[in-house]
């Protein structure tokens, strides 16, 4: 196996300058977790070295400005219940533009535009149905939400859809009204015109990342961990995982020793859910659609697809597809998931928002190997596992990550948090830096 620094001679480098010939602490993942979390070990004098295999920072926050050539974020893209998102000072202090999305809300039906009676009809379930959820949570029965949206109208199944598999990449009958309890939003939302993803990258823009390289084997048999890792071997006084519960689940991150049973129980109770977005290029006769917009299109089968539509006055449309049906047109591929979307949306609207359009795209990020899902979603009966995945391994291998978290678990303020958090934990086993 080669040394440290071959393999990092092997890799391509952010921050080089800064590199740790001898870390104290390596961070698996660049994402918000890890970064955070190497930031603030920096910050309290350890020598830290980010591991990712992406060639880039951001992990599930990432901006594409190539595919429209406007900033498309094809991850986390909103600051939820922005009075309180710790994201909020970071963004403003990096110079990033935060503008709340206060859209207009329409609403579209097997092929027509709903009536005003309609559209409060559906506000009324939204607002009824939070409330039950909200109740039942607060009394600490952690069933599923199915159990409490019960029996389906018309516009309870429209709001279900939105709840659970757009918001929460499960359906209903697989999401945790405790985990859903601990995201519920304030109400002001915040979106950047920069992109998240952009944000992510530049708070991180100053950290020690070996770029492009995935870390295989964690060995935590001795004194020091060690890893195996692309093209070589490194070690440390202790190692930060925060990787994804897919990632974890699948198995590619071998432990050595394994994974204790409670911790592997606890990452299969918390498993991926997904959403992904489909984007179009709008034609020009359709850019009079209100910037900012936020459209739900449910079909005549009841299929139910959320978008948005021109942020920032952009010139593209993004659908949302989450849970089973997410699933699903991933394994189709995505010329027919991207052709099945088009025709919905132009079956529920009665517009063809991708007509002429030859730009589009597409995530995948069930099949991403480094995420396989958007986040984690917490099964009925299982939010208080989280904590059971930031365990520590022998007090030397930690965990962060959106996953691990109770207050805004699956969120990048979470992620943030975790990794704040982690740091501390590392300080205090390791007291001081070497
Ligand atoms: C479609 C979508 C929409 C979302 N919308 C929002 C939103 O609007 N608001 C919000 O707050 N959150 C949103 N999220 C969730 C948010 O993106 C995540 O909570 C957050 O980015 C997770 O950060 P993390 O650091 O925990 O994990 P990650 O970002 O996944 O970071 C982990 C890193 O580890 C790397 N890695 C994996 N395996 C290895 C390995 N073996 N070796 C080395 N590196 C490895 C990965 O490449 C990755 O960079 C969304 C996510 C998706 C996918």
């Amino acid at each position: 196996m080669l040394g440290l620094a071959a393999a990092m001679a092997a890799v391509p480098l952010r921050g080089r300058a800064q590199i740790p010939a001898n870390p104290d602490v390596i961070v698996i993942g660049a994402g918000m977790a890890g970064l955070s979390a190497a930031k603030s070990l920096r910050r309290a004098g350890y020598a830290v070295l980010v591991v990712e295999a992406r060639d880039r920072l951001g992990g599930r926050a990432v901006t594409d400005t190539a595919s429209f050539g406007q900033p498309y974020d094809l991850g986390a893209m909103w600051l939820h219940s922005a009075d309180i998102n710790p994201l909020i000072p970071i963004a403003e202090e990096l110079g990033f533009a935060v503008t709340e999305d206060e859209g207009e809300l329409l609403l579209y039906l097997a092929g027509k535009e709903a009536t005003d009676a309609e559209r409060s009809a559906l506000a009324s379930a939204l607002e009824r149905i939070t409330q039950q959820l909200e109740e039942t949570a607060k009394s600490g029965k952690d069933i599923a939400a199915a159990e409490v949206l019960g029996e389906r109208d018309r516009w309870s199944a429209i709001a279900g859809a939105m709840i659970g598999p757009i918001e929460h990449g499960v359906e209903t009958k697989n999401l945790s009204i405790v985990d859903w309890y601990a995201q519920v939003s304030s109400g002001i939302e915040i979106l950047l015109r920069d992109g998240l993803g952009g944000l992510v990258a530049a708070y991180g823009r100053d950290a020690s990342v070996v770029l492009g390289t995935a870390v295989r084997k964690i060995d935590w048999r001795g004194p020091r961990v060690a890893l195996e890792v692309d093209g070589g071997a490194l070690e440390a006084r202790a190692v930060v995982v925060t990787v994804s519960t897919g990632v974890l689940a699948a198995g590619g991150l071998a432990f050595i020793p394994a994974l204790p049973a409670t911790k592997r129980e606890a990452i299969a109770a918390n498993p991926m859910g997904l959403v992904d977005k489909f984007a179009f290029k709008l034609p020009p006769e359709l850019l009079k659609i209100p910037a900012g917009a936020s459209l739900i299109a449910q079909g005549a089968n009841g299929t139910v697809i959320d978008c948005l539509v021109r942020p920032f006055g952009y010139d593209y449309l993004m659908a949302f597809v989450g849970g089973d049906l997410a699933w699903e047109l991933e394994r189709q591929g995505e010329k027919a998931a991207t052709e099945f979307v088009r025709r919905h949306l132009r079956d529920a609207t009665g517009i063809d928002f991708a007509k002429h359009s030859t730009t589009g795209h597409a995530t995948r990020w069930g099949a991403d190997p480094w995420a396989r899902g958007a986040f984690s979603a917490s099964r009925p009966g299982s939010a208080h596992r989280r904590s059971a995945i930031a365990e520590p391994l022998g007090e030397r291998v930690f965990f962060a990550g959106e996953a691990t978290v109770a207050d805004w678990p699956t969120q990048l303020p979470g992620a943030y948090l975790s990794g704040r958090s982690v740091a501390e934990k590392v300080i205090k086993v390791l007291k001081k830096p070497a």
